[in-house]
């Protein structure tokens, strides 16, 4: 590790500082940005409640200086070749593998979820290093020769330049992962400005790319809020943007960016149902309701939010789920715990105001959150696992993205009743089917209206080498993450026709060119 990376990792890491006098800031120019902090928020531990350090929130002119940075680094990147770039990647890949245990630290004790769920996030986006790995044969053009006489045509893929990429709360080492990795390897520069709520994780990984090897530049990360976000959407040195968060800012910063003239894939929230045929197992499928309903304290966008109960199995699910949510015992996320606090109070009070007006619009709720007893310091955003029945398409708890661990169970009397739910639904993230019924199931995944389909598989989460992302108002841009499309979007296309001239060439004619 070089000094300048071992004082920036002894400045962000926060292994020798655990209070709120730890200072996490930028990473610009392959080092921590030593300018003076101006306005800054404060980063919470959730299972604790106490503020764990202060973060710098940038100006525009912070951005601007990482902008530029990206920039003076972006020509240099895209010209290092491909064996160069690689061998870089699979440092990266050795070295993150070796300290996902830090990364995974650093997660729970800002985010809250639970030690186990934050390794399983370094793990999914590592798998995205490993695809980004193969950039040499991900970046292959075609070439078509003899397309005229004495002529050849092929095509390459280029890079933008200066990508931007700004990530939510609730996967702070993923989600950014779920893009970066492709965009360097594909020869672009990156600025990522990750959510102020835990950004840790996005220090550490800073600090692993240098350490890999990365020319200073190639990857930059500014923090902040809206002031951040709104610079890079207008800068002109920022080609594209990749944002993941919830849907009204993903709209804004679709519109905005592309108002801009950038490339933009915009991904946002989710509203993901789960369908039960009668024919279901029910026992697997009540432990799939469960883990998907309340990992990560349902703060994923891929979790189960609702239940869609075909008669006549309603009763039965809505027993077995209960039982098993007995069991779950939450509490502190370094402590064993299943699941761990909500990531601020603020938002622990917006979901547990969901319970009050879930009760007052008639619901039936089966098991309360709010009496939960944690395995925490009373300071933590605790709220328990919570279960509503009876639950009508007309109520908050239905029509809203909660983005906490409440589950709803709705009874409908088909299958056709729940496909048309489903579909009628503005998200479209992702979706579940349980049942043994093959061809219900295929059914199913040719008629839902969702970018990603699970059967009997209760988070579809695609492998990196498939692309992730919803349909609907779950993305805006027609581009999803990572895989194939990933590369698209961080590369732009050129077709080449080339001749070698010999003085059969020559001549005059000005008609328009065409075979011979
Ligand atoms: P958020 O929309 O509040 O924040 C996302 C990012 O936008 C953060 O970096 C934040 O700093 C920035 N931001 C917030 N307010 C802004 C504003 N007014 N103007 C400009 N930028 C702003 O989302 P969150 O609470 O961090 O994350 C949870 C949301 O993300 C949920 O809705 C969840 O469904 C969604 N999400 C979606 C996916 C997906 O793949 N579709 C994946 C993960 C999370």
């Amino acid at each position: 590790m070089s000094l300048e990376a071992e004082s920036a990792a002894a400045h962000t890491s926060g292994m020798t500082q655990t209070d709120a006098t730890r200072r996490i800031t930028h990473w610009i120019g392959g080092k921590a940005w030593d300018g003076p902090a101006g306005r800054t928020g404060t980063v919470y531990d959730p299972a604790t409640g106490r503020a764990a350090a202060t973060v710098d929130l940038a100006s525009a002119a912070e951005v601007d200086e990482a902008v530029a940075a990206a920039k003076a680094a972006a020509a240099g990147w895209q010209a290092t070749s491909l064996t160069r770039r690689t061998q870089v990647l699979f440092a990266f890949r050795e070295i993150v593998n070796a300290g996902k245990d830090e990364i995974a630290a650093a997660i729970t004790a800002e985010h809250g979820k639970v030690l186990s769920d934050s390794l399983g996030e370094v793990t999914r986006g590592l798998e995205v290093v490993e695809f980004a790995c193969g950039v040499g044969h991900l970046l292959k053009g075609g070439f078509s020769e003899g397309v005229s006489t004495g002529v050849d045509s092929y095509s390459i893929r280029q890079p933008l330049g200066v990508v931007g990429i700004i990530s939510p709360f609730n996967f702070p080492a993923m989600v950014p992962m779920w893009f970066f990795p492709v965009a360097i390897a594909a020869g672009n520069a990156v600025v990522l400005k990750p959510s102020e709520k835990d950004p840790s994780a996005a220090m550490l990984l800073a600090r692993m790319w240098a350490d890999a090897g990365l020319p200073d530049g190639v990857f930059n990360v500014v923090h902040g809020d809206k002031p951040a976000v709104d610079r890079l959407l207008a800068h002109p040195d920022v080609a594209s943007i990749s944002f993941v968060g919830s849907t009204p800012i993903a709209r804004y910063v679709f519109q905005t960016a592309t108002s801009h003239g950038k490339r933009v894939q915009a991904l946002g929230g989710a509203k993901n149902h789960m369908v039960v045929l009668p024919d279901a197992d029910l026992d697997l499928a009540a432990d799939a309701a469960v883990n998907a309903g309340f990992g990560s304290a349902g703060e994923r966008c891929m979790a189960i939010s609702v239940v869609l109960a075909v008669d006549p199995v309603g009763d039965a699910l809505v027993e077995k789920i209960t039982e098993r949510m007995a069991g779950l015992r939450t509490g502190d996320g370094r402590r064993g715990c299943d699941m761990g606090p909500l990531v601020t109070a603020a938002h622990r009070d917006k979901v547990a105001g969901y319970l009050q007006a879930g009760v007052a619009a008639g619901a039936e709720l089966v098991v309360d959150g709010r009496a939960v007893v944690p395995d925490g310091e009373a300071g933590g955003f605790w709220l328990g696992p919570t279960l509503f029945d009876h639950v009508e398409t007309g109520m908050s708890v239905y029509t809203d993205e909660i983005f906490g661990p409440v589950l709803s169970v709705v009874r409908v009397g088909s299958y056709d009743e729940a496909l048309a739910l489903v579909n009628a639904n503005p998200y479209g993230n992702g979706t579940a089917i349980f049942t043994n019924d093959g061809g219900a199931a295929r059914r199913y995944q040719a008629e839902v209206q969702v970018g990603m389909v699970g059967i009997n598989v209760p988070i579809p989460v695609p492998m990196a080498y498939y692309s992730f992302g919803g349909w609907k108002s779950s993305l805006f841009g027609d581009t999803h993450a990572h895989g194939s499309e990933g590369v698209h979007f961080f590369t732009r296309g050129k077709v080449v026709t080339s001749r070698w001239l010999d003085p059969s060439h020559g001549g005059i004619n000005l008609g328009f060119p065409t075979q011979s």
